[in-house]
């Protein structure tokens, strides 16, 4: 009989994973628009309905309601379960290749929990990068300083390079003005129009 305890830790990541993946569904919709992540919680933009908890359990709901508002039948757009997914799958990978793949580290707890922000971190920077070819200067900032504090927390050799490495894209800022164009770019940015018809913005939860 397989004990169930070895596959409790790579579970448990992926539901934690996929659980924060839904979290950033959330941030690559509302942070482009200026609204806020935490408040209000997730609703249908068609019929307004506040969403229970059971409509919004990462995966399984868009499944059981096969992809329509279980109040108004409007559609859910497929990248809601396909982001949980990638989500919890690179939470898993982050869990197995930890500490192995990075050499010695002082505290690998730390270092698992470093690689699970990383990934996090990049979702919605893609996501909101293949919207509207932007980088939201929120994101990119505290990027730039959760990565070097995780940096000397971790006691790595190489925190002097990564100050440097810093200074780039500020100094990018500082002297063109924007992270992608060398005009200011309209703020909230219009949407790329060469943008695949697949991976347009979704319009439900909100
Ligand atoms: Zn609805």
């Amino acid at each position: 009989m397989v004990s169930f305890f070895p596959l409790a830790p790579p579970l448990i990541t992926a539901l934690m994973g996929a659980a924060v993946g839904s979290f950033l569904n959330v941030v690559t919709w509302r942070l482009p628009r200026q609204e806020s992540i935490l408040w209000p919680s997730s609703h249908c933009p068609r019929c307004g309905t506040t969403l229970a908890w059971w409509d919004n359990v990462p995966v399984l709901s868009w499944l059981l309601l096969r992809g329509r508002c279980r109040y108004c039948k409007a559609p859910i757009s497929s990248r809601y379960p396909l982001v949980e997914s990638a989500c919890a799958l690179l939470w898993l990978i982050t869990l197995l290749a930890q500490p192995a793949a990075m050499g010695p580290a002082p505290d690998p707890l730390l270092l698992m929990l470093a690689g699970w922000t990383l990934v996090s971190w990049m979702i919605p920077l893609v996501l909101i990068d293949l919207d509207s070819l932007w980088l939201p200067e929120p994101l990119c900032r505290w990027g730039l300083v959760t990565g070097l504090v995780v940096t000397a927390l971790l006691g790595f050799q190489q925190v002097r390079r990564s100050v440097v490495r810093c200074c780039f894209p500020i100094c990018w800022r500082r002297r063109w003005g924007s992270w992608g164009s060398s005009s200011a770019a309209p703020w909230p940015p219009a949407p790329s129009a060469n943008r695949p018809s697949d991976w347009a913005m979704p319009s439900w939860p909100p």
